[in-house]
């Protein structure tokens, strides 16, 4: 009771802002609307960053980076139905790719939409989120909105990080209760995201493993870039001398450039290995499910490390599976290596190492073409430049060739800092993650986008520009879908995958006060980019190429299925 004798009060809105504080929340990615304006009103008032968008998915695929970039869970909040199913996407996207992240949804009222009766947005949206998401939770009552907002976060890093649904009926925010009361309901969650300690049979079993092997190799996955253990992870490449792969997001973790990277000899260590050690990748379609052509025919063996017990055996036998976190199980095998740990045979490493040298140089020419219209060398071969002059800038990459030659083509020199397409290799992650990663790094952006991939999220360079981050959009336009050249012989409607031709989408970024530049050489490209690298303000370069470059989806062509009837 204060003086006047008045209960000090507090309600639905204090108490999750406070929940959020608490847990060192310090941005939310949200698109307002009813009924969480007065929320996020009150959450920037309160001293929360809020990053408003202009469509949810975008939203929630900032928070979906912001989480892989800082392993705090990454926060969206949405309005109901529709913004909730918005967000949805993006919270399945961060299931998948084991980031962690939290939608917070505002919802209609239970007993309405239990009665289906109607209400304004009305949905079950629990039960929708519930199987694309690790775990989702309801809270009806302002009490156990501290307890809510801390099972959220702890689901969310724990074990394998994933996405978490948070719904919050609209009646929640104005629920009133004691302060103090209030107060004392709050829950810091403590250790959210506990050590995993290997079992040290497991890491013995891995060790001797790897010793036997006559041509080792190790494949660095998207989680051990996520884990942070950035200098243990550097310590075992370089105690054990074995040829490492980085997967795409793994790219950085040791430097491109580093003399064990295998990166441009991919198809040799696949097929050639004979003992590969899994640290923090799956294997998935993305390795082939690590059988098949891909891996040649001689017999493998493989070690794999990762938190997720299930993972192993998810296709090929493991045989030594290692189950925990990466930085104590890279920690364990680093201890028991010992100081003598016999290195490789030379032969194998100096094959990768040819292998590698050879495809780099064959490739080198092409990246210093001055065509144009340009292709995709010429213009990724000046990026490719830019990057390396610039190892701190964060690359988001996404398209079909653009995605798959600038993987090859351009080298990342330090973890996390290539973001891409992941697991689902999907389209529209580009914005989102350029908002995230400049708001959570601090630094530079560069978006090496497909003009296609651009368009699922290409009005979020308003946000950009609003917000005035410092993100530099290279579109690589060859005016369509994998390429612009298709022509509908059978009626006045374009084929399905051109667009416009000779759109200029430096035009839309003018439209909003940012900088946009048009490139039509690959000189002109690099200025631009340099330009916009040294200002930090918002720029769109239209990087024009021959719209006949590229090839259909890019190196996935082959998971496009055939009709054996079509019309020639
Ligand atoms: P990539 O696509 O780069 O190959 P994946 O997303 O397939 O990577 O695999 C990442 C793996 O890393 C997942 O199986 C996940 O369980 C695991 N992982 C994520 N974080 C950790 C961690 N801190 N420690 C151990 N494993 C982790
Ligand atoms: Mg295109």
């Amino acid at each position: 009771q204060d003086a006047g004798g008045e209960r000090e009060l507090t309600d639905g809105f204090n108490l999750i802002i406070d929940a959020l504080k608490l847990n060192g929340v310090k941005t939310l990615y949200a698109v307002p609307g009813i009924p969480i304006t007065d929320f996020l009103r009150m959450s920037q008032a309160e001293g929360l960053r809020v990053l408003s968008f202009r469509h949810e998915q975008a939203a929630g695929y900032a928070a979906s980076i912001a989480g892989y970039l800082t392993k705090q869970p990454g926060i969206c909040v949405t309005v109901s139905a529709p913004g909730f199913l918005n967000g949805l996407t993006a919270l399945a996207h961060a299931t998948t790719n084991c980031f962690p992240m939290i939608l917070i949804s505002g919802s209609s009222e239970r007993e309405i939409v239990d009665l289906q009766q109607g209400d304004y947005e009305e949905m079950d949206q629990l039960a929708i989120a519930k199987p694309l998401c690790k775990a989702a939770f309801r809270v009806l009552h302002a009490q156990d909105i501290g307890i809510g907002l801390a099972r959220a976060i702890r689901a969310a890093v724990s074990g394998r990080p994933g996405g978490v649904y948070l719904d919050l009926p609209a009646k929640l925010f104005g629920q009133v209760m004691d302060a103090e009361a209030g107060r004392k309901s709050l829950v810091k969650v403590i250790d959210p995201a506990p050590a995993q300690i290997p079992a040290p049979e497991s890491i013995k079993r891995a060790l001797e493993v790897l010793k036997s092997a006559k041509k080792p190799l190790i494949i660095l996955g998207k989680g051990a870039a996520y884990a942070q253990a950035d200098d243990a992870v550097k310590a075992l490449i370089e105690k054990s001398g074995v040829p490492f792969l980085p997967m795409s997001m793994a790219k950085g973790l040791l430097p491109d450039t580093h003399p064990q990277c295998a990166g441009a000899a991919r198809s040799t260590v696949l097929k050639d290995s004979d003992v590969v050690m899994l640290i923090g990748a799956r294997l998935n379609w993305l390795l082939s499910h690590g059988k098949g052509k891909a891996w040649g025919d001689a017999p493998k063996k493989f070690i794999q490390i990762d938190i997720e017990p299930k993972e192993m055996d998810s296709n090929v036998e493991i045989v030594a599976p290692v189950v925990g976190d990466i930085g104590s199980c890279v920690d364990a095998l680093l201890k028991g290596m010992g100081d003598k740990w016999p290195a490789p045979s030379a032969d194998w490493v100096s094959a990768v190492a040819k292998k590698r040298e050879e495809n780099v140089a064959k490739m080198a020419p092409r990246l210093m073409n001055n065509n144009v219209p340009m292709d995709y060398h010429g213009a990724l071969g000046v990026l490719r430049t830019i990057v390396k002059e610039r190892p701190d800038a964060i690359l988001v990459n996404e398209g079909a060739n653009t995605l798959d030659l600038a993987r090859g083509i351009i080298d990342v020199y330090k973890p996390r800092k290539r973001i891409d397409v992941g697991t689902w290799g999907i389209m529209g992650i580009g914005m989102g993650y350029a908002v995230a990663a400049a708001v959570e790094t601090g630094q530079r952006v560069l978006c090496v986008e497909g003009d296609s991939a651009f368009g699922f999220s290409g009005m979020e360079i308003e946000t950009i520009c609003r917000y005035g981050l410092p993100v530099c959009i290279v579109v690589f336009n060859n005016d369509g879908i994998y390429r612009g050249t298709d022509v509908n012989k059978t009626s006045d409607d374009p084929a399905t995958t051109v667009f416009v031709k000779g759109a200029r989408y430096d035009k839309m970024m003018e439209a909003f006060g940012g900088v946009g530049v048009n490139a039509t050489s690959p000189d002109e490209l690099k200025r631009a980019v340099n330009a916009a690298m040294d200002s930090g303000k918002p720029t769109l370069i239209n990087a024009v190429l021959d719209p006949a470059a590229g090839s259909e989806s890019g190196r996935i062509g082959n998971l496009n299925p055939q009709s054996q009837l079509k019309k020639k």
